[in-house]
């Protein structure tokens, strides 16, 4: 492991200056990504500049009726938030479906969201990897892909993103903010992470430098109904190989309001809007939601060993919105 500097950042101007005055240098959130990635030498940082007594671990009301989340609030006090609970269910469950009690104790909003591929080669340095060395090669595609991409890859890179957080923040269109050492920005979720396409080491669309400040989340009154479900290989403290988030509201058994997004598919949380087109207006029956995992998944472009996601995720969204539905009618 290279030698590293370490310096702690009071405000969000001290935290800028520093880390643009010096290339090499790395925000630290809770490090709990970022040292295992120092660790296996994927990740060589000469100054990590840590962000925790930064004044962003607060989660605010917003004056529109959303919420507004730090990015250094830790994913424990995001989840146990009674504002998140009450409004946002699936958020809630979402981060605890998440690693452990001590990493979401450390693990920050920031950092979740900035985590890097579980993809076995991109960690290991004897194995070429796009995403780590551009132009090398992804042999994932041609060998160990089970838990890889069926949705938005290219030949490139098949990778997944690997939060659990994200989804949940996906299907309730939120916001990220940033701040950079020439003013302030914002992007939604849904243009945050960049296409694959052949630049899979461009993996958002954050400036260079930039601070994520704050992820807000706009009022969803659907919200409140909500769901994350996962699947993955053991019941705990494991990686999703499949999930979703799910909100809908049922009157008279229609579909009012419904949002949707899928976890563990795509490089990126994946909004599931052909899925919430199809079931918009329609029946809340069965048949009707696979109808729209079907609509959803037909984009689908499975590699010789993963093309069971197709099927889990299907089954995962009849099973989702069945529990909806049948909650509602409670
Ligand atoms: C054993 C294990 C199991 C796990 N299981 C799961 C799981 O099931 N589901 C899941 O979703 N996650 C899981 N995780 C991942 C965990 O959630 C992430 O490691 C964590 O969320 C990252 O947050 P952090 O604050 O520690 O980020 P760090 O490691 O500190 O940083 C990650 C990246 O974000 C950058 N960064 C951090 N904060 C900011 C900021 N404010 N602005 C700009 N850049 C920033 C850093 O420079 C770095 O590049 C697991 C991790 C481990 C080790
Ligand atoms: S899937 Fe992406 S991260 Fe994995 S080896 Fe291929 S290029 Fe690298």
């Amino acid at each position: 492991m290279r030698e590293f500097g370490y310096q702690r950042a009071h405000d969000v101007p001290g935290a800028l200056a520093v880390l643009g005055a010096d290339p090499e240098a790395r925000a630290l959130g809770g490090g709990t990504n970022l040292v295992d990635l120092m660790k296996a030498g994927v990740e060589r940082p000469a100054l990590l500049v840590d962000l925790r007594d930064l004044p962003l671990d607060r989660i605010e009301a917003t004056d529109d009726g959303g919420l507004r989340i730090g990015a250094t609030v830790s994913n424990s006090d995001l989840a146990a938030h009674p504002e998140v609970r009450r409004r946002y269910p699936a958020l809630t469950q979402a981060v605890l479906a998440g690693a452990s009690g001590q990493l979401r104790n450390m693990a920050t909003v920031g950092g979740n969201l900035l985590q890097r591929t579980r993809c076995g080669y991109f960690t290991d340095l004897s194995k070429p990897c796009n995403k780590r060395t551009p132009g090398s090669g992804c042999p994932a595609v041609e060998g160990e892909h089970r838990n890889h991409a069926i949705l938005g890859a290219s030949a490139h890179c098949v990778a997944v993103h690997p939060s659990d957080m994200g989804v949940a923040l996906a299907a309730f269109d939120a916001v990220v903010s940033y701040e950079t050492a020439d003013g302030p920005g914002e992007v939604p979720l849904a243009e945050f992470y960049l296409p694959v396409g052949d630049t899979p080491h461009q993996e958002t669309a954050l400036p260079p430098g930039a601070l994520i400040t704050a992820v807000t989340l706009p009022p969803a009154p659907v919200a409140a109904h909500s769901r994350y479900r996962k699947v993955r290989e053991r019941a705990s403290y494991a990686f999703a190989i499949g999930s979703a988030a799910a909100a809908l509201d049922v009157r008279d058994g229609v579909v009012h309001d419904v949002r949707l997004a899928f976890g563990a598919v795509a490089s990126r949380p994946w909004r599931a809007r052909e899925a919430e087109r199809v079931l918009t207006g329609g029946p809340a029956t069965a048949e009707a939601f696979a109808t729209a995992a079907d609509a959803e998944l037909a984009a689908a472009q499975a590699l010789p060993d993963n093309g069971y996601k197709v099927t889990l995720m299907r089954n995962l969204v009849v099973a989702l919105l069945t529990e909806l539905t049948e909650e509602a009618g409670r």
